[in-house]
């Protein structure tokens, strides 16, 4: 990571930004204003990856923001007439630990952009018992000095550039999408429990209480209902089995359940429903029914009018209105959009693929990514009435603790 900081840190130092690494080990890049009181636009995504990974999920958007921002200093170098010099600042910022790998928890690095790396979080440890405050420490970095790494109250939006890390788009034959929201998620654990016993000698009937039977009857009914509700997704990703025998009815039987979608109140209702309907398949065969909930967590709306900017500059600039699309995966967007309006640009993931060698994108995906995002600065930069549209912004709400 400290070479990922020397590379990038110098390409953005040669596009005549101040360079520095903050407490939580986010790179940040800023372009100063014409004026020192403007306001001020954060581009970033993430620069740490999974193990195993691609080459692209994070890590592009950074690239991205970096190539945007050097075309509008060759701009304000070139074309730009002088004395209109840019109207706002823009910083760009390569995130710390947002896939949660080593610490088992998500978004580091913009939990400590918007202040809410919370004193839990940094004595979390790995695997090795070394806590988060004391890997800072090991980075040559001082988690005394979070505070600094803090937003600042100038920033009035947020721009992340990311693959899309899904088949949508691809399917449509589309290189771009504009993110609507982040899908709210639940993740549960369901508990049948009937009563083990000899398959050969317990009659079908009331006299069997098989879990696995209520079980899988509401494994089918989870999927048939997510999909007869658009934009829902539900799975049961992973099941067990007390019964470790062909000739035994299963006793126990335990699923869990992921439930996603952009609007709060039809994943709750999903929910229910999924609870109410395992109740009535267990109940029709003498099994009880028990569940816990993990995660309940809002989904996060992008910022409405940064987005309906960014779609229009996409649409100018590569002749093509972008789809709107929900994101399925946690980003640190969900994590900005707390302290400030929030937009992402999809670009196309080639056979869906991500978190796998084989991740790939298009380079004309790239180049369109490339225009939208300078338009949309240029726009900003030459409509100061767009600025100041975009720039009055509505105060952010508190989120609950977030999940990738
Ligand atoms: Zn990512």
């Amino acid at each position: 990571m400290h070479r990922v900081h020397a590379l990038l840190g110098g390409w953005m130092r040669a596009a005549g930004m101040q360079v520095h690494v903050d407490a939580a080990g986010n790179l940040r890049g800023l372009l100063p204003a014409a004026e020192p009181n403007a306001p001020r636009l954060l581009i970033g995504s993430h620069l740490d990856t999974i193990a195993n990974a691609g080459a692209f999920d994070g890590i592009l958007g950074v690239v991205l923001a970096v190539a945007v921002v050097e075309q509008l200093v060759d701009d304000a170098r070139t074309a730009v007439p002088a004395g209109k010099g840019m109207p706002f600042a823009i910083e760009v910022i390569g995130f710390s630990e947002e896939e949660g790998v080593r610490f088992a928890k998500p978004f580091l690095g913009s939990l400590a952009l918007v202040g809410d790396l919370d004193a839990a979080t940094l004595a979390r440890t790995d695997r090795s018992g070394i806590s988060v405050a004391d890997a800072i420490r090991a980075f040559g970095l001082d988690p005394a000095e979070l505070p600094a790494a803090v937003i600042d109250p100038s920033a009035f939006g947020y721009l992340e550039f990311h693959i899309e890390q899904g088949p949508v788009l691809e399917s449509e034959d589309r290189a771009l999408g504009i993110v609507d929201a982040i899908a709210g998620q639940t993740r549960m654990e369901f508990i049948f429990t009937g009563q083990a016993n000899h398959a050969g000698t317990t009659p079908m009937g009331p006299l069997r209480h098989d879990a696995l039977a209520a079980a899988a009857q509401w494994v089918v009914e989870v999927e048939r209902y997510a999909n007869t509700t658009p934009g829902l997704v539900a799975t049961v990703g992973k099941v067990e089995s007390s019964s470790g025998a062909g000739n035994v009815i299963a006793g126990r039987f335990t699923a869990t359940l992921d439930v996603r979608h952009p609007t709060d109140p039809v994943r709750q209702a999903a929910v229910g429903h999924y609870i109410d309907y395992a109740r009535v398949a267990a109940a029709a065969r003498g099994v009880t029914l028990a569940h816990t909930t993990s995660i309940d967590q809002p989904a996060v709306p992008m910022g409405s009018g940064l987005s309906a900017q960014l779609a229009a500059a996409a649409a100018r600039s590569t002749g093509r209105e972008p789809r709107s699309i929900t994101s399925g995966a946690g980003h640190d967007a969900m994590i900005v959009a707390r302290r400030v309006p929030a937009a992402i640009l999809f670009l196309r993931s080639p056979g869906g693929l991500s978190h796998h060698p084989g991740e790939s994108v298009l380079p004309q995906d790239v180049e369109a990514a490339f225009a939208s995002g300078v338009e949309f600065l240029r726009t900003l930069r030459d409509d100061r009435a767009m600025l100041q549209l975009v720039a009055a912004r509505t105060p952010p709400r508190k989120r609950e603790d977030l999940h990738a």
